[in-house]
């Protein structure tokens, strides 16, 4: 399940070139292009779901494949036992910009507060 005007579907397709970090057959990861901290990747299913609530309610076990995948990948990254955020921004005054939905993996450094700017 595609969409055809969603950006990380063509990522996904490998229509828009990415930095792929991690692929399994339900999951797609890559390098966000404007990094927010030193390792900021963001985990996505490949199936096309608008944010994580209508992930969680269409297909609940994607959202334990993108957790599990988010969990190797800070393996990977060497940030395990340092410590990581994983956030969901859903809807407009989160910031969400992306309606695909997409994990932020954030670590590598010590992060900021989060919540009001
Ligand atoms: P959102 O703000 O929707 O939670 O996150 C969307 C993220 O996608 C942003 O952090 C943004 O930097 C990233 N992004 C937007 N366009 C691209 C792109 O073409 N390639 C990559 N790798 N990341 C992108
Ligand atoms: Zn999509």
């Amino acid at each position: 399940m595609t969409q055809s005007d969603c950006l990380f579907c063509k990522i996904i397709a490998g229509e828009i070139p990415s930095t792929v970090v991690h692929e399994t057959d339900t999951t797609f990861a890559f390098r966000d292009l404007h990094p927010q901290a030193a390792t900021h990747v963001l985990i996505v299913p490949r199936a096309h779901y608008t944010d994580a609530v209508d992930l969680a309610k269409n297909a609940p076990a994607l959202l334990d494949d993108i957790t599990l995948a988010a969990g190797e990948i800070a393996g990977q990254e060497g940030i395990a036992e340092s410590g990581y955020r994983l956030v969901f921004n859903t809807g407009a005054d989160a910031g969400q910009t992306v309606f695909h939905t997409h994990l932020h993996l954030l670590g590598g450094e010590q992060l900021g507060h989060f919540g009001r700017p």
